[in-house]
Order: C-alpha cells, then structure tokens, then sequence
C-alpha cells in the first residue's frame, strides 16, 4: 500500500468484538488477570497497553520498520536511546542538533557515564575520524534544524556498519511522510511525533522505530523500566492526527515553496535558507534521501533588532517555539528552541542571533505572503556596515 492509504487504512481495534472504525481509548492502569497464575494480553498500561500497540504497530508500518514505540515526548524517546548505550562508551552527535537534544547529551548522558562528541555530518572524512572503536551510537539529523544542512545518510550508515556503531537518525524535521530513516541503512528512525506526526500542537510525543528484533526487545524493556511510554489518550490523539500527515504535508510544502521562492526574489531579507533551493548545499543529496522539503524555511533578516521586528510583526506566524503545525508558526531559534546550547557553541554554527524560522502552515498561501510582505516593507532600511 502507498504512504497515504496506510495513514488510514490500518487494523484500528484488534480484537474487539465491536468493531469499531476508530481505536478505542484503553484508558485503564491495570487489566484484570484470568486467573491467580493466568495473565492476559495485558496486565499493568506501563509495560502494555491496547490503544498503545495499535498506534506503536502504526508507527513501525509507517517507517518500515518491525516495531515501534510511542514515548510521553521526543526527549523521552532520546532517554530510552541513551540507556542502550553502556557507560564507558561513546555516543557520537551531529553538531547542528536540536537545543534539547544537546543539553541532554552534554549534561545528562554524561552523568550515566557517557563520552559525548561532536562532528559536522556533512563532512564525511570528519565523520568516518570521529567513529571511535567505542563509539555505540551515532545520532543526526538531515536536514537540520534550523540551518537545513544536508548530509549524506546513505553513506554515514555504510560508515556506522563498518564501525558496529548504531545509527539513529531523528527525522522530525521531515516525517515519515518525507523521509525514512529505515530505508536509508538507519537502525534507528526516531522522531518527536509532537511536530508534524501530529500535526496539530495539541500533545507532546516520541517515536522510535527499529527493524532489528534484538533493539526492539531492548527498547520495549526500556520503555517499561524508565514509564516514559505515551499515555492512551494521548496516543489516541496521535493517532488522530496523523491520518492527515499527507494532506497537511503536501500543503505545507506547497506554501512553504511558493513562500521561500518569493521571499528569496523579494530581496527584503539577507538570506533564504530552504533545501528545496537548486543551490542549496546538499539539493541533490537531500533528494536522493527525501520525497520533499518540508513545511520550514529559515531567514536571515540582518540584524536581530530586524529578526525581532519580523518575529513580533507577523500576525498569521504565531511567536512560538516547535514547527510541523498546520498553523503557521515563527520564531528566533538563537533565543527560543536553541537557547540551552552554550553561545561559544551557537557561534561556530554561523547560527546568528538575525536567524528567524518559518513554520509554513495550511492556509491560504496568499494570506501568509500578504502577513509576511506587510512587515518587511515596513522594516527600517539596513544600515550599512
Ligand atoms: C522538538 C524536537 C525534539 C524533541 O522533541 P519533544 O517532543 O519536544 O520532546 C527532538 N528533535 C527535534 C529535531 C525536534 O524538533
């Protein structure tokens, strides 16, 4: 079956006798045993739970994988990544990762004992240098956010087999719907479903997706250790949400494309930065890798007073931390979703406090052109350096 019939068309109730067309809500702690030594399908929600697994089998089928978990947020899937490595080895990550992803590994994955290092995937000499003997795991993103540089996961995954390191590529940035880490030689796809998975910034979640058996058993007795899995509800509303990935994707593109060619031509800002740009280092990479280029666009608009003005002027951008909403968002990643890496460390990734990211949403792409054109005509003119 194709992408978008899967969304919809998947076993939504297993089992239950009534047959109803959408998973039911499993909203209970415990499962009754059938006996004093005869134990059910499920006993206790943290190690199991029906409306849990429908959604966790979705979410594997959705990246091709043979299993999946739902975790209370993206973090909480990080931490359940974090503990299959043992303490005395290293995990190697991306050095344009997400804020909360960094300060994870440099302030809590340390503590278990953990080395952490750094590379710039896009270079793969770097790469294939920093693999270390110890190294269990590597974690990246392509593209990342919020600069969009791209990296060849392809060849990093042959680089990471060579080294019996783990590659766990988190793809939220593009979804499943774009991107497949499995597909590419990845072991480990993990996304915060909280972005466009859900698409509705209603609830937070985590996924990871595995095709191994031997990481799935780990993963699942990690999961149930740590209770860092999703609750029912929530996983209900997840499960909600992403029926619509693809419509909501394909819209997002559409505007964000329309937006992003407009906005370069315009010449109101310094710098578009959008990997669906012929010029954008790593296009035909990203291609390769990738069905689309997602609803972000990043901009430099010169200076941080500007980068504000354009942040607090838009009306139909909302001010807010995350991306992937079917409502258009902005913010200032420097101050915002990226405060928590040390400013040294924002500095050396040319990440400068006049960025500003774009979240395209699904409304009409007029209104968000004519949002966007308002405040920037409106801008002081630069002064010159
Ligand atoms: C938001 C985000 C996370 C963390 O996910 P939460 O659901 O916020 O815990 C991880 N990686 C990327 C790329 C993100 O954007």
């Amino acid at each position: 079956m194709d992408f978008s019939t899967k969304l919809v068309q998947f076993e939504c109730a297993p089992g239950d006798d009534f047959r109803p067309t959408s998973t039911p809500i499993y909203q209970s702690a415990t499962f009754e045993q059938e006996s004093a030594t005869e134990f059910g399908a499920y006993d206790y929600s943290r190690s199991g739970n029906p409306t849990r697994d429908v959604l966790q089998r979705q979410l594997a089928d959705l990246d091709n994988g043979i299993a999946g978990f739902a975790f209370a947020s993206g973090m909480a899937a990080t931490t359940c990544m974090s503990a299959l490595v043992p303490a005395g080895s290293r995990i190697l990550i991306g050095a344009d990762i997400y804020g909360g992803t960094y300060r994870f590994m440099e302030r809590i994955a340390r503590l278990q004992g953990i080395e952490v290092d750094h590379v710039d995937t896009t270079d793969l000499g770097a790469v294939a240098e920093a693999l270390k003997p110890e190294t269990a795991l590597m974690f990246m993103e392509s593209p990342t956010n919020p600069m969009l540089q791209i990296s060849d996961i392809r060849a990093i995954a042959s680089l990471t087999r060579k080294n019996g390191t783990k590659l766990a590529l988190d793809a939220t940035l593009m979804s499943p719907y774009l991107m497949r880490p499995l597909d590419l030689g990845a072991d480990i796809a993990m996304h915060s479903a909280t972005k466009a998975i859900s698409g509705h910034a209603d609830h937070m979640a985590g996924a990871l997706v595995v095709r191994e058996s031997e990481l799935a058993e780990r993963i699942a007795f990690i999961q149930n250790a740590q209770g860092t899995a999703l609750s029912p509800f929530e996983c209900f509303l997840l499960l909600r949400g992403s029926k619509t990935l693809a419509l909501r994707m394909e819209q997002q593109q559409r505007n964000a494309a329309e937006l992003a060619a407009w906005l370069r031509a315009s010449g109101l800002t310094e710098r578009v930065i959008y990997p669906g740009f012929e010029d954008h280092a790593g296009h035909d990479i990203h291609c390769a890798q990738a069905s689309g280029f997602g609803p972000v666009i990043s901009i430099l608009a010169g200076s941080r007073e500007r980068a504000c003005a354009i942040v607090e002027q838009t009306r139909l951008f909302h001010t807010t931390v995350s991306f992937g909403s079917l409502t258009s968002t902005i913010s200032l990643p420097y101050n915002m979703s990226h405060a928590s890496i040390p400013e040294e460390v924002r500095k050396t990734k040319q990440f400068t406090p006049d960025l500003v990211r774009l979240s395209v949403g699904i409304e009409s792409v007029h209104d968000l052109r004519a949002d966007l054109e308002r405040v920037l005509l409106a801008l002081p003119q630069k002064v010159a350096h």
